[in-house]
Parts: C-alpha cells; sequence; structure tokens
C-alpha cells in the first residue's frame, strides 16, 4: 500500500512490536479486520484503533490447553474457579483460549446432556475462548464418545491414576485397563485426540496408604511416593494400547524427562503421540516445597533441579510439544490440611503461564521466540484442531498478548483474578509482563486499565 494512504478498512493496526511469526520474529505491523489478521508488514496505514507496540513483544495469545473450571458444581464444588473468574484471569495472563478439562465440575463432561449444562453454565460469562474435553470414563463407553464429537469437543481425556469423588454423583471416574482400550477404539474411530494423565493408580494409591499410616505429613514424602516410574510405566502402556487400537493421544503434564523420552522415541517409530508439561514443573523444585506449603501440591508432583534443567533441555529440542497450566485450583480450606497427604492437589497457575515462560525461557535461558510461540500457541491450537488459532498469520483469529520484556513485578493475591486468591506464584518476583492482551481484535486486557470487554469469549465447537 502506498505510504500515507489512509486505510480505514482495518478495525485495528498493531505498529512497532517484534511480532512472533512461524519462523522469524520481525519489527512490524500488524491489522486486524472483523476479528481476524488482515495484513502484516509495515505502513498499513491508519486504522480504527492503533495500538503502538513499540518495545513490545507481539506473540499469538497462549493456547492453554489444560485447564479447569468448576462450573457448573451443582451444590458441591461451588466455591471453586467458576467461568467468570476463570477467563478473567486467563485476559489477564495473555491466554487468550483454552480448552477446558471434563472434571472437577459436577456432573463432569461425559456425554451430551453433561455437555450441554456445561455449555449453559459459561454463556455470557466468557472473557476468552473456551473449547472442551470430553471425558473418558469406564461408564460412557456405549454412546457417550459419539455425543461428545457430536457435541464439539475438541479432544478427550482420561485418567489412569485415581480420580472422583465416589460420593458425588455423576463425578469424574478413572479407566481401567479395559476402559482405556475400548476407549481408545471407540475415540479412535472420531479421529480426536485422547488426552492422558498418566499415573500407576495401584502403586501410588498403596505408596500414599503406607506413608500415611507411618504418619508421614509432608510435601516431600507425597513427593517420594510418586515415583518417576510411577509416570513412566503408564506412559509405556498407553503408547501400547494407542499402537494396538490406533488412537492418537496425548500424555498430559508430565513432569520427568524419562517420560518425555519414551514418547520422543515412540514418536519416531511412527506412533501419533505428543506430550506437554506445565510451567510449574518448569518453575518450582523439590528443595522449596515444604517451604511454600500445600499451595504447591499437585500430581505428578514437582521432582528436583535435575528433573527440571532435562525438561527446559527438551523444550528446547523439540520434545515436549506445549506447555499447559494445569490450573486446577480449589477452595483455600483444602489447601490447609495440616498434613500434605489430606491436602487437594492442584496448582492455581493460568493467570502465571505467559510471564513465567518468558521470564524463564526466554530471559534467562535464550529459549527462541519462536520456540516460545510454538509451546505456549501453535502446537496445542495444532494438535487439538484449533484451526483459527495459534500463529499470527493473515485469516487466523487476531489474538494477541503483548508482552513487556524485562518488566519486574511481584505476584499478589489482590493481582489475581482468581475465584480463590491462592497461587504457589505469591510472592514471586517475575521479570516479565502481559502488557495487553487481544481476543479477535478487542482488548480485553491491558496493565494500566486491567481486565475489560468480559462477555467476548465464545465457545469453540469442533
Ligand atoms: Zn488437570
Amino acid at each position: 500500500m502506498p505510504k500515507g494512504e489512509i486505510n480505514m478498512n482495518y478495525d485495528l493496526v498493531i505498529n512497532n512490536g517484534l511480532v512472533i511469526l512461524d519462523s522469524e520474529e520481525l519489527l512490524t505491523d500488524v491489522a486486524v479486520k472483523d476479528g481476524k489478521i488482515a495484513a502484516i508488514g509495515s505502513d498499513l496505514g491508519d486504522a480504527k484503533e492503533v495500538v503502538d507496540a513499540k518495545g513490545l513483544i507481539v506473540s499469538p495469545g497462549m493456547v492453554d490447553a489444560h485447564v479447569h473450571i468448576t462450573e457448573p458444581a451443582s451444590g458441591y464444588r461451588d466455591d471453586w474457579e467458576g467461568y467468570l473468574t476463570g477467563t478473567a484471569a486467563s485476559a489477564k495472563g495473555g491466554v487468550t483460549s483454552f480448552i477446558e478439562m471434563p472434571l472437577n465440575q459436577v456432573p463432569a463432561t461425559v456425554d451430551k446432556k453433561s455437555l450441554d449444562i456445561k455449555y449453559a453454565a459459561g454463556e455470557g460469562k466468557l472473557a476468552v475462548d473456551v473449547a472442551s474435553f470430553g471425558g473418558l470414563v469406564p461408564f460412557n463407553l456405549e454412546t457417550g464418545i459419539q455425543e461428545l464429537k457430536d457435541g464439539g469437543v475438541a479432544a478427550y481425556k482420561c485418567f489412569m491414576a485415581t480420580c472422583g469423588d465416589r460420593s458425588i454423583e455423576g463425578d469424574f471416574m478413572n479407566v481401567d485397563d479395559y476402559s482405556l482400550y475400548a476407549g481408545m477404539q471407540e475415540i479412535a474411530k472420531t479421529g480426536k485426540v485422547l488426552a492422558i494423565h498418566a499415573e500407576n493408580a495401584q502403586i501410588t494409591d498403596k505408596l500414599g496408604e503406607i506413608a500415611y499410616a507411618n504418619g508421614e505429613s509432608t510435601l516431600a514424602a507425597y513427593v517420594a511416593t510418586r515415583p518417576v516410574f510411577t509416570e513412566v510405566e503408564p506412559i509405556r502402556r498407553a503408547i501400547l494400547l494407542a499402537k494396538e487400537t490406533g488412537c492418537r493421544i496425548h500424555i498430559c503434564h508430565v513432569a520427568c524427562h524419562e517420560g518425555v523420552e519414551e514418547i520422543y522415541q515412540a514418536r519416531k517409530d511412527g506412533v501419533d503421540v505428543t506430550c506437554e508439561t506445565c510451567t510449574h514443573y518448569l518453575y518450582f523444585d523439590t528443595s522449596e516445597l515444604d517451604d511454600i506449603g500445600n499451595v504447591v501440591k499437585c500430581s505428578p508432583p514437582i521432582r528436583d533441579k535435575a528433573q527440571q534443567t532435562a525438561l527446559w533441555e527438551q523444550i528446547k529440542d523439540g520434545k515436549i510439544d506445549f506447555v499447559t497450566s494445569d490450573h486446577s485450583p480449589c477452595t483455600p480450606d483444602l489447601k490447609a490440611a495440616p498434613n500434605a497427604f489430606d491436602a487437594w492437589g492442584g496448582i492455581a497457575g493460568l493467570q502465571n503461564n505467559v510471564d513465567v515462560l518468558f521470564d524463564e525461557g526466554v530471559q534467562k535461558r535464550d529459549l527462541p521466540l519462536t520456540t516460545f510461540a510454538k509451546i505456549i500457541a501453535t502446537n496445542p491450537a495444532d494438535r487439538y484442531g484449533l484451526d483459527t488459532k495459534g500463529r499470527i498469520q493473515v485469516g487466523k483469529d487476531a489474538d494477541f498478548v503483548l508482552i513487556k520484556p524485562n518488566s519486574s513485578y511481584t505476584v499478589t493475591p489482590e493481582g489475581l483474578e482468581y475465584k480463590n486468591k491462592i497461587s504457589p506464584y505469591v510472592g514471586r518476583e517475575i521479570n516479565a509482563q502481559v502488557a495487553r492482551t487481544i481476543l479477535r481484535g478487542t482488548t480485553i486486557y491491558t496493565l494500566e486499565d486491567g481486565v475489560q470487554n468480559v462477555g467476548q469469549g465464545e465457545f469453540i465447537k469442533l
């Protein structure tokens, strides 16, 4: 376009930022029209809204492929994270879309009826776009898998570790080996991916019982009941069943480099398997757990510094496909138990993905910006078929996070948008900040004015 021509056809132009594209980063401008990226280049002309991104990184908005929202909760977990607070935290954290897990909400999302209940519960409350996992449980093999596909889920999720509260009707439930096998056969027919929580249920349960009976109560003792091999063994089992059934699989929140290596080798051998790790495994290590307390309890557990260093290397090597928050908060009372074994396992981290990963990865470990964009946005969008998301490219949704590098701040409870303002990141100094978040061309957060334009988000139905 000739220089100086006023093009009021664009709704928004983002000028002067360092824009992360698929294979390079460029100091350039990006234009948006009707919620889509319309042009990338210099001298794009004027627009209805102009954002000056000088000194900022313009990244695709994060696609967090592992988030738990507990709504509806049907009187059981009503004070846990909801859509309003969860998606507001997402906006503030630079996460423009996430894929919501099928558990913790009551009823769990395992068939058409429960999926419709969930969509209704989120109606009008979303600050960002939300796609859904459907659950694979021992009791939905007959018709549930197909109903969930028809209802637009992006993928499926199951637990090989024990989960769910059997005193709550409609709560989620882990698979046994048979229902995992039969479920994979059903899911293979849909062509979608099955995401798996891979920990050996029997061994971790029993080691936990023994430690508890012996009066163990620390987080260090809890970690010891979930050793590395209890992650690696079910990863192998899942890969074997995937080979047998032709089901595409993804291993969630891998916390050990041995697990990642298994997945990488299987992929080289032709198995359709990918994996994620979580921001907290890349940030916390076992040396600090009992000082932080139960707020950092999760499963698989936080591991030692050597594991963390190895996971960062595997991210650089492309062996870990993407990073998620596994945002899984609860109420403060469930974290207050004096005995770590009694506390709820789950970390509130949705709001601190982008800043922590930028600071720890790009700034401290020289992670290339292109790799950063792949692990937070491009790879999860591609893996789960969110075709309009995940990259800055003409025609894609205009979802951006503008990052202010080398800008230090301390995480405070008041700064958290979560319903329950607890997180292991509280008190931590992070040397990068989300300056602005844009969802399909609309600014939904700025550092100056906070979360805005709530209600712009939509459920993504595939
Ligand atoms: Zn989870």
